[in-house]
C-alpha cells in the first residue's frame, strides 16, 4: 500500500483519529520493491525513477534514451494528475500547467498506447508492467494514468502494516466503537428505504437469527457495490447523469492461493519485503488472454507475496512457518458455469492452476516448495464473490481502463437525497485510495478539511 508517509492520506486520517502512534507501517525495500522475472530477465524496481533508467538501460543499453524519455513522461503525468485529482487547487494547478496538459493528453491512453508511443522493447514492457496483477489488466487494457497512479505511489513509498492488515482494521473499528458507533457483523442489506427521491434508511437482515431490522438515518452512505445498490433501489430512481456512469462494467476477478510453509526460509531463495512477479511470456498481453479468455494456465503470469517477511511482528503462525501467497487472473463467468454444471471439474481447474503455480515456482524459485507446504487453500473467483459479495468475484470494482477512469467516473453523488456512493468504483480502489475516497466524502459532508481544498 501507499500514501502512508508523513501528510499523505492515510496518514493524515490516522492522526485525525489518533491512531498514528498505534497503527505503523513496515517499508518496503526502496531499493526494489517489486522484484519482477521472466525468462531470462530480472528487473527490481526501485523507489528512484532515474535509478530505474538506470537499470533499464543496462538491460538494453541500446534503448536508454527511450527510457529515459518514457520515465519522465511517467513523472510530469504523475505530478499534472495529482494537480488535477479533486480536491483541485487552482492555484497549484497554475502553477503546474505543462503537468497538467501533459496528463491530460493521455485521458484516453492505456499502457499499451504509452509503451508504443516510446517504443520500448517488447521485454522491457513486460517488466516494467509485470505488477499488472495490482489491476488484473494487461497494458493494452489497462488505463494510463492508473498505472501511474500506482506505480509512483509505490515508488514514494510501499507499505504493509507492522501488525498485519486485520490489526488496522481493528483499530479502526475500535475508534467507531468508543465514539458510540456500531459494527453489526453479518447483517446483509436487503432492502433500501426510498420515499420520492429521498433514503431515508435500509433494511437488514440479521444472517444468523434471519430477523430484519430497519435502520434509519440523516445520511445513507453506501459501501456496497453501486451498480449493485442502484439495481436494490431501481435504476429509474437514478438521474440520467448517474445511470451512465452507473453502466461500468466489472475488473476481472481473480485466483488466490494461501499456502504455509515449514522449515523453508523463503528468504534463502530470493524473497523478502518486496512482491515477486513472473511471467511465462515475453508478451503480458497474450500472457493475460491465454489466461483470461482462453482459461489456458499452463504458461502462467502471477504475483507471489510473503507477508511473513514485511514485518518482524508475529502473526498466528508458528516461528518455523511462512505465509506465501499467490495472485493470478481468473475468468467469473467460466468459473461459474463450471461450479454450476460440474462441481467434479471446478475442483479440478482449481487443482490444475495450483499446479501449473507451484510447477513453475519449483522450476525457477524454490524447489521441492511442495515438501514443505504444509496447509494451502485455493480461491476462485466464485469464492471471491462469495466472501467478498463482490459482483461477479470482481477484483477492484469497476474495470481499471480508460473508459471508466475517465470524465464519466462515478463518484459518490447519486441523484438521490442524502444517500452517497462510498467504494472503489465510486473513488478508487486499494487500502490508500479506499482512504482517500472516505476522507474525501467525509470532508464534503462535515466540512472539516482533511486533504486540504
Ligand atoms: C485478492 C485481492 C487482493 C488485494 N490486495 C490488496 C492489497 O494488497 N493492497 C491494497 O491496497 N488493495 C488490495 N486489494 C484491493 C482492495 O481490497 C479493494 O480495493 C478494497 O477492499 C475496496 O474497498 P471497498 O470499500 O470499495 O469495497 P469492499 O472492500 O468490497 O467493501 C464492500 C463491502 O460491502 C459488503 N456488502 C456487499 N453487499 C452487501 C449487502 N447487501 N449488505 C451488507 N453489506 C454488503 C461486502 O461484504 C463488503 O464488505 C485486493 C483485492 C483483491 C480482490
Amino acid at each position: 500500500m501507499f500514501g502512508i508517509v508523513e501528510g499523505q492520506t492515510v496518514n493524515r486520517v490516522l492522526k485525525k483519529l489518533g491512531l498514528d502512534q498505534e497503527v505503523t507501517f513496515e517499508r518496503y525495500d526502496p531499493k526494489g520493491f517489486d522484484h519482477m522475472r521472466m525468462e531470462g530477465y530480472s528487473l527490481d524496481i526501485p523507489s528512484d525513477p532515474e535509478e530505474l533508467i538506470q537499470r533499464l538501460s543496462a538491460l538494453f543499453p541500446e534503448h536508454s534514451d527511450r527510457f529515459r524519455r518514457f520515465v519522465n513522461e511517467v513523472e510530469k503525468t504523475g505530478e499534472g494528475l495529482k494537480r488535477l485529482s479533486p480536491p483541485v487547487k487552482p492555484i497549484e494547478l497554475l502553477k503546474h500547467a505543462g503537468e497538467a496538459v501533459c496528463a491530460v493528453q493521455y485521458l484516453n491512453s492505456t499502457l499499451q498506447d504509452v509503451f508504443d508511443k516510446f517504443q520500448l522493447p517488447q521485454a522491457a514492457q513486460t517488466l516494467i508492467a509485470l505488477q499488472w496483477a495490482d489491476f488484473l489488466l494487461p497494458p493494452n487494457q489497462l488505463s494510463f494514468y492508473a498505472w501511474v497512479i500506482l506505480f509512483r505511489g509505490y515508488q514514494a513509498g510501499a507499505f504493509y502494516p507492522t501488525q498485519h492488515f486485520e490489526s488496522v482494521i481493528n483499530s479502526l473499528v475500535k475508534v467507531i466503537e468508543s465514539n458510540g458507533g456500531k459494527v453489526l457483523l453479518n447483517h446483509e442489506v436487503t432492502n433500501f428505504k426510498v420515499t420520492d427521491s429521498t433514503v431515508t434508511g435500509v433494511e437488514a437482515m440479521n444472517l444468523l437469527t434471519h430477523q430484519t431490522d430497519e435502520f434509519t438515518g440523516e445520511t445513507v452512505i453506501c459501501n456496497i457495490d453501486p451498480k449493485k445498490a442502484a439495481k436494490m433501489i431501481g435504476l429509474s430512481k437514478f438521474s440520467k447523469k448517474v445511470r451512465q456512469k452507473l453502466d461500468y462494467e466489472y475488473s476481472p476477478s481473480n485466483y488466490m492461493v494461501y499456502c504455509v510453509v515449514k522449515d523453508l526460509d523463503m528468504r534463502d531463495y530470493g524473497f523478502g519485503n518486496w512482491n515477486l512477479f513472473h511471467s511465462g511470456h515475453e508478451d503480458l498481453n497474450e500472457s493475460f488472454a491465454q489466461m483470461y479468455d482462453r482459461h489456458d494456465f499452463s504458461n502462467p503470469s502471477f504475483a507471489i507475496t510473503t507477508p511473513t517477511l514485511l514485518t518482524d511482528a508475529s502473526r498466528d503462525c508458528p516461528e518455523d512457518c511462512q505465509i506465501v501467497e499467490f495472485l493470478t487472473v481468473a475468468n467469473y463467468g467460466y468459473f461459474q458455469k463450471l461450479l454450476e454444471g460440474d462441481r467434479k471439474a471446478y475442483n479440478k481447474k482449481k487443482q490444475e492452476i495450483f499446479d501449473s503455480i507451484l510447477d513453475v515456482v519449483e522450476k525457477h524459485y524454490v524447489p521441492n516448495f511442495r515438501e514443505h507446504m504444509v496447509f494451502h487453500v485455493t480461491g476462485s473467483p466464485t469464492t471471491n464473490e462469495r466472501f467478498c459479495w463482490c459482483p461477479n468475484g470482481n477484483s477492484y470494482g469497476s474495470s481499471l481502463t480508460p473508459r471508466n477512469m475517465g470524465l464519466g467516473r462515478l463518484n459518490h453523488e447519486t441523484s438521490l437525497n442524502h444517500f452517497y456512493f462510498c467504494n472503489a468504483s465510486s473513488g478508487y480502489p486499494g487500502f490508500a485510495p479506499t482512504f482517500w475516497t472516505g476522507t474525501l466524502l467525509y470532508q464534503r459532508l462535515s466540512g472539516d478539511v482533511l486533504l486540504g481544498v
